[in-house]
């Protein structure tokens, strides 16, 4: 089966922290809660889309399955019985998570992060270093990323103890179970350095070599600089998606270069030595052979991209295109007329099939 774009639900990218998603769920959750929109038909609708993107985004597990496969239950099982008819949602699961406390007690990696990398050729051929400033999010000292304190459970401020919200106006409007202490009107304390996220946002400058020959589409990984982990767990990776800007001269195909080699008619008709211009800058001279066609390849080996973390190089390929000359002068037309003469009847013959 296939599922909705849950991002687009939340209005979030794709890249959204959890804190991100956090947020955009609070906010349309509020405008569309059914208590406050009582016998509205839509506004239940919207809700019972965003409970279900929230529940599929919030969860680490859950948002990595639907990111790689689509489904948010990973691949090849099928959803929770009830789940998409969204009868009787229960106020405890859209209020959960929200007063900041963990909705899991182990130790969590962090998310992996993607940064987009666009090099030029000469990046790519020669391999660069990088300084990216990345915004990732580091685990909060005070509380050693447990987003609590180590003090004594205290009376929940947010209910004063009564494991109830009730009264108040607007959104709380109603009785309900309270979302800080889930209704056991204590609660540890939470950290006041993160407020309890048990991570901070920073950003950060992270230096990166990329290696000589790196080929457009190529993701390299940057272990340990992705998002923070909870509760102990280890950081997630950064992720540089490579592309490249085209060339003007040199076409790349695997470890090969292309690159045109316009000669003249003599040129191709009697042999002569050329230059090709070669990645380095240095232009290298090759041998043109007599009677060369266009089109033809002259390959020169080891002169073309290196291979990532090897010594080894492809091979540079010279595509021989003939330039056709415009002939102005009497004297130019005659010598071309009288070569015809002498050269041509190949040609016609080729050209008539016999
Ligand atoms: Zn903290
Ligand atoms: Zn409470």
């Amino acid at each position: 089966m296939s599922h909705p774009d849950y991002y687009k639900i939340l209005g979030v990218s794709r890249s959204a922290s959890e804190e991100d998603i956090k947020k955009a769920y609070r906010k349309l959750a509020r405008k569309h809660h059914p208590d406050l929109n009582p016998g509205d038909a839509r506004s239940e609708a919207e809700f019972k889309k965003l409970s279900e993107a929230n529940d599929v985004l919030s969860d680490a597990e859950k948002r990595k399955n639907y990111d790689t496969c689509g489904d948010p239950n990973g691949p090849g099982t099928q959803p929770p019985p009830g789940f998409q008819q969204g009868a009787g949602f229960a106020f405890e699961d859209i209020f959960a998570g929200f007063g900041g406390r963990p909705a899991r007690s182990g130790p969590e990696r962090g998310e992996d992060l993607v940064h987009a990398v666009r090099l030029g050729f000469r990046e790519a051929f020669e391999g660069t270093r990088l300084n990216l400033r990345v915004n990732r999010s580091e685990p909060c000292l005070a509380c050693r990323g447990t987003g609590e304190t180590n003090r004594k459970q205290e009376q929940c401020r947010t209910c004063q103890g009564k494991g109830k919200v009730a009264g108040g106006s607007g959104f709380l409007s109603f009785g309900r179970t309270c979302p800080d202490c889930r209704g056991r009107g204590l609660r540890v304390p939470a950290c006041s350095d993160c407020d309890g996220v048990g991570r901070h946002a920073r950003q950060e400058a992270v230096a990166i070599a990329i290696p000589a020959g790196v080929e457009d589409g190529a993701r390299l990984r940057v272990a340990g600089k992705g998002e923070a982990g909870r509760r102990g767990g280890g950081p997630g990776d950064l992720y540089l998606q490579i592309s490249m800007e085209p060339d003007a001269r040199f076409e790349r195909k695997g470890p090969n270069l292309y690159v045109k080699l316009p000669i003249s008619f003599s040129e191709a008709a009697l042999g002569a030595k050329v230059e090709v211009p070669t990645p380095e800058g240095r232009p290298q001279t090759i041998k043109v052979p007599p009677g060369t066609q266009t089109g033809a390849r002259l390959r020169i080996k080891g002169q073309g991209m290196p291979v990532p973390r090897s010594t080894q190089r492809g091979d540079l390929i010279a595509e021989v295109e003939l330039v056709t000359p415009m002939i102005q002068d009497e004297r130019s037309k005659d010598l071309l007329r009288e070569l015809a003469d002498l050269n041509d009847a190949e040609v016609r013959k080729q050209r008539s099939g016999t």
